[in-house]
């Protein structure tokens, strides 16, 4: 049977740094493994715009459709900020997740116990906290119509419209409830029913999705204005958090955070299955190109290795090495190692970006 394909789009600025770790990651799985994948490289972002004039090519395109996942590097950067809107190196990643139809975003915020004093929270609070918030990604109220600012008598009315279909809100809730049997098996829905049409039908949808194909998974439901506070006061009480675009978006951030710095956070971005049953999917760490450190060793490239671990686990069935790797990387945060987004106010020593890839190639040989 052929190995499984994997196309890398390292993209800008710390993009290709943090992913060259990841590819060393790759390399070991092949050689202590036996695990080995069809991996292909391409450009997206502002390197596609110098290379062929368009953030993301047809032929790029093509590739990631057909890859069974996509992980993704950073994109952007100053050099590209005065480009036409439509030639600008995000436009390349809005692409794929339009083209590609990635309707479920996946945000864990987990708490390795070495960073949990980083957090802005109580260390227990926060220390050992492992959750997803599954955000609705491709509508509700960013893309519903009518939008736009239009003339109203004497004054200027902006207008956005919350538009969800039963289908787009079963086919989120399902996966939430995918994923939660990988997990803890719970799952809370976020919305706000109370004030909401919208939110009534999230409400009855997710609820019919349960109670029709994943009555063994446990199901509540809360208002997204509480379901903030929740998580700032005891984020320990959820698993997986179910909610709509607008909501997802606030309380990913929110959640994230607790969890410390930028550089440790992955996310993966999943579609409809494919023929092999798995979901179309790309996974990218959450900070961008960071263009005040590239070129200069500094990147944490945590988030980008723990992004190919959601891929391991969610797009190549291989959970037990996903939580290799992310025990890998728990092994060596509890050791000291630091890279400078992690160094607390005591100072001390950073690793560079490939010392931190050394380090963590170390751990995952140690757990043979
Ligand atoms: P950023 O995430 O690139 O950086 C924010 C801050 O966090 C910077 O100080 C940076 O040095 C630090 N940081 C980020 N990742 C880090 C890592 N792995 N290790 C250590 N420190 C890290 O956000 P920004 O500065 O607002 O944006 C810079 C560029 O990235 C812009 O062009 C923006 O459009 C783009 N961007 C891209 C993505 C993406 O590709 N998904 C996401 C956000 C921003």
């Amino acid at each position: 049977m052929a190995n499984p394909s994997l196309l890398i789009l390292a993209g800008d600025g710390i993009g290709p740094e943090v992913m060259a770790e990841v590819k060393r990651i790759i390399g070991w799985m092949g050689a202590k493994r036996g695990i080995y994948f069809d991996v292909s490289e391409d450009l997206v972002g502002g390197c596609a715009y110098d290379a062929h004039g368009v953030p993301l090519t047809d032929a790029t395109m093509a590739k990631a459709q057909a890859a069974d996942a996509v992980l993704l590097g950073a994109v952007g950067g100053p050099k590209y900020d005065k480009l036409d809107f439509s030639v600008k190196p995000e436009r390349g990643l809005l692409r794929l997740r339009k083209e590609m139809d990635l309707f479920s975003n996946l945000r864990p915020a987990q708490c390795f116990d070495a960073l949990a004093d980083f957090s802005s929270l109580k260390r227990d609070v926060v220390a050992g906290l492992d959750i997803v918030i599954v955000r609705e990604l491709t509508s509700g109220v960013y893309f519903g119509e009518p939008r736009g600012i239009f003339r109203e008598g004497n004054e200027r009315v902006g207008i956005n419209t919350q538009r969800y279909t039963e289908s787009e809100i079963a086919r989120v809730a399902k996966s939430a409830f995918e994923l939660a049997r990988k997990r803890a098996n719970k799952v809370c829905s976020m919305e706000k029913a109370n004030v909401m049409e919208s939110g009534i039908l999230w409400r009855e949808v997710v609820q019919e999705v349960h109670d029709r194909d994943y009555p063994d998974v446990e199901l509540s439901h809360m208002y997204a204005d509480n379901g903030a506070m929740q998580l700032v006061r005891w984020p320990k009480q959820f698993d997986v958090i179910v909610t709509d675009n607008l909501f997802g978006d606030v309380l990913s951030d929110c959640a994230a955070m607790l969890t410390g710095s930028l550089g440790m956070l992955p996310s993966a971005s999943l579609g409809a299955p494919m023929a092999n049953g798995r979901p179309k999917a790309l996974y990218e760490p959450v900070h961008g190109s960071a263009p005040d450190i590239a070129g200069q060793g500094k990147a944490n490239p945590i988030a980008c290795i723990l992004s190919f671990a959601m891929a391991l686990r969610y797009s190549f069935e291989l959970g037990e090495e996903a939580t290799r790797v992310e025990k890998a990387v728990e092994k060596v945060l509890a050791d000291g190692v630091r890279t400078a987004d992690l160094m607390g106010p005591d100072g001390g020593t950073p690793v560079t970006t490939t010392q931190m890839g050394d380090a963590v190639l170390a751990a995952l040989d140690a757990s043979l």
